[in-house]
């Protein structure tokens, strides 16, 4: 199920109005299922009681600067980008889980970068009895 807020209350008070709401919602968070990083990240009970912060990588594409995206400048191939007119970035977010949070729980955040192409993410809890190092 591609958006799972809000969903409790149009099942049950709107249901007519289900397809207009995901529409709404659709253009309102920007959410869609194609093109979410997803990522699922290991915390122990211990980490999940106290909250945490995790680094997560997420890659950034952008046009490359140089050569603006045709990937040759004149006759040759741009140098920068290698021909692709695309430039990729792994860009280093902090991610702030609150204490207590839950086996399962979804955060959903978007990573932008100026001259980058913004990246929905979608980062799934689980929480695991393994003593993580
Ligand atoms: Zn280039």
């Amino acid at each position: 199920m591609p958006h799972d807020c809000f969903a409790d209350e149009i099942a049950i008070d709107f249901p007519s109005v289900e397809l207009a709401v995901e529409r709404m919602r659709d253009a309102f968070l920007g959410e869609c299922e194609d093109d979410v990083l997803r990522r699922e990240v290991l915390v122990s009970r211990r980490e999940a009681w106290d909250g945490l912060v995790v680094p997560i990588e997420v890659p950034l594409r952008g046009l490359c600067r140089h050569c603006g995206g045709r990937g040759e400048t004149w006759a040759e191939l741009c140098t920068d980008c290698r021909g692709s007119g695309t430039w990729l970035q792994h860009h280093s977010v902090r991610v702030t889980l609150p204490p207590g949070v839950a086996d399962g729980a979804r955060i959903r955040f978007r990573v932008s970068s100026p001259g980058a192409d913004s990246v929905r993410v979608e980062i799934r809890i689980a929480i695991t009895n393994r003593v993580i190092e």
